[in-house]
């Protein structure tokens, strides 16, 4: 026997439906995860699309709100970089071909 959570009545362990309240003790499935809502697959997507993968980021019901700024913050910051990085690259070269000529 056990309790239940809704009005702390004995019940069958093996209950499913409080016979006292009516309540249903089974839970909802796990929300499935789709293939574009994977971590993995959104750090794949950045790589390719960069900022532009945050829709998924924003749509994604497994994230918490929370998450989501972290996560968005987060490729914000790396395509920042990646910009930053792109033109010292750019900036490095372009001095290298003056030297040579
Ligand atoms: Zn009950």
């Amino acid at each position: 026997m056990r309790k239940c959570p809704f009005c702390a009545e004995e019940i069958q362990d093996g209950a499913i439906k409080c016979r006292w309240c009516n309540e249903f003790f089974v839970e909802k499935p796990a929300v499935q995860a789709k293939w574009y809502n994977k971590t993995t697959t959104i750090l794949a997507g950045f790589l390719v699309l960069g900022p532009f993968v945050l829709p998924l980021v924003w749509t994604n019901p497994r994230y918490s709100q929370q998450k989501k700024i972290i996560v968005s913050a987060l490729i914000i910051a790396a395509t920042i970089l990646m910009v930053y990085a792109t033109g010292a690259m750019m900036k490095q070269m372009q001095d290298q071909y003056k030297m040579l000529f």
